[in-house]
């Protein structure tokens, strides 16, 4: 094994391995800096509630703007992020611009706000989600926090309280990616959710196979009848709408909506709608 020997573990990588290898430490490297250089930046990508056709509010996604290899995506370097344990400060940074975005809406829409299960580790994310609010003063019923199964397969017990503390602040708690993980149905007894994020993949695959239709009719149905809503991800077609629409799903989002726009955008488009 490589790992018994380690002057040994060169030999075992090929010349490919190796390049993504250097290109993850540069990241890890700049990463390092880039907070303090502020080349971070949030865009917001809306979601329409269906029933009033209306921007109910919107998602800050991160953004790397890296000097030399331009706009990171975030699936490149959050999870580094989460491994050196930086997403907790860059965490903190996400929370505090988008809540300070949000104050300045024209309209008192929703911000959701990503969080990584890292994040909930030290105990204190509670302090940082206050701080953020108070430093904006924006109302806690405003920010939506999104979490992922991988939050809740860590520590369980812990989380659950915490997740319960960050809803006695009064802001709403998403559950994102719904469908992709397991033990889906154990969470949302577990937990009530204000809303469900119906993942992606089952959206895409709505107008081609009958059984993506079948999941998303009971998710909707039983989120209804716990009393959380449902927000539909990565809508493309009109066709997708159609059924989103018919399956009686809360709220969509996607590129048919309107892809992420910058933050300078997002007043504009809420004065339009
Ligand atoms: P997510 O939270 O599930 O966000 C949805 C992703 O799907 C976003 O990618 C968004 O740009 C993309 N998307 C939206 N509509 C469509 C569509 O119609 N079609 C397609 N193909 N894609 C669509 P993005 O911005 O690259 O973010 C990827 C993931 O990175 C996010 O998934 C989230 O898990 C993570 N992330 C983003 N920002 C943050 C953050 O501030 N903190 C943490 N911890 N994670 C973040
Ligand atoms: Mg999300
Ligand atoms: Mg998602
Ligand atoms: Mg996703």
């Amino acid at each position: 094994r490589a790992k018994a020997d380690g002057r040994g573990i060169s030999r075992f990588f090929e010349p490919a391995m190796d390049a993504a290898i250097q290109t993850r430490r540069g990241v890890e490297l700049d990463l390092g800096t880039a907070l303090a250089q502020e080349q971070f930046a949030l865009a917001f990508q809306p979601f329409l509630d269906l029933s009033a056709n209306r921007i109910a509010g919107f998602e800050a996604l991160l953004r790397w703007h890296h000097p030399v290899r331009g706009v990171v995506s975030p699936a490149a370097f959050v999870p580094i992020a989460e491994e050196t344990g930086l997403i907790v400060p860059l965490g903190e940074w996400v929370l505090r611009q988008a809540c300070r975005e949000a104050a300045r809406w024209p309209h008192a829409v929703r911000v959701s706000v990503n969080l990584s299960p890292v994040q909930f580790r030290g105990g204190a994310i509670d302090a940082t989600v206050i701080a953020a609010l108070r430093e904006a003063d924006l109302d806690p019923r405003r920010l939506e926090l999104e979490i992922t199964e991988g939050v809740l397969l860590q520590d369980s017990e812990a989380t659950l309280a915490m997740l319960h503390r960050l809803k006695r602040l009064g802001v709403r708690i998403a559950m994102d990616d719904f469908g992709t993980g397991y033990s889906s149905l154990g969470y949302l007894r577990a937990f009530p959710f204000d809303k469900i994020k119906i993942d992606r993949a089952f959206v895409a695959d709505l107008a081609v196979r009958p059984d993506a239709l079948a999941i998303v009719r009971a998710v909707t149905t039983l989120a209804d009848s716990l009393g959380m809503s449902t927000t539909a991800e990565g809508v493309e077609t009109e066709e997708q709408l159609a059924h989103l629409r018919a399956a009686g799903c809360t709220e969509v989002q996607g590129y048919l909506i309107s892809r992420p726009v910058a933050a300078g955008a997002v007043a504009p488009m809420l004065r339009c709608g």
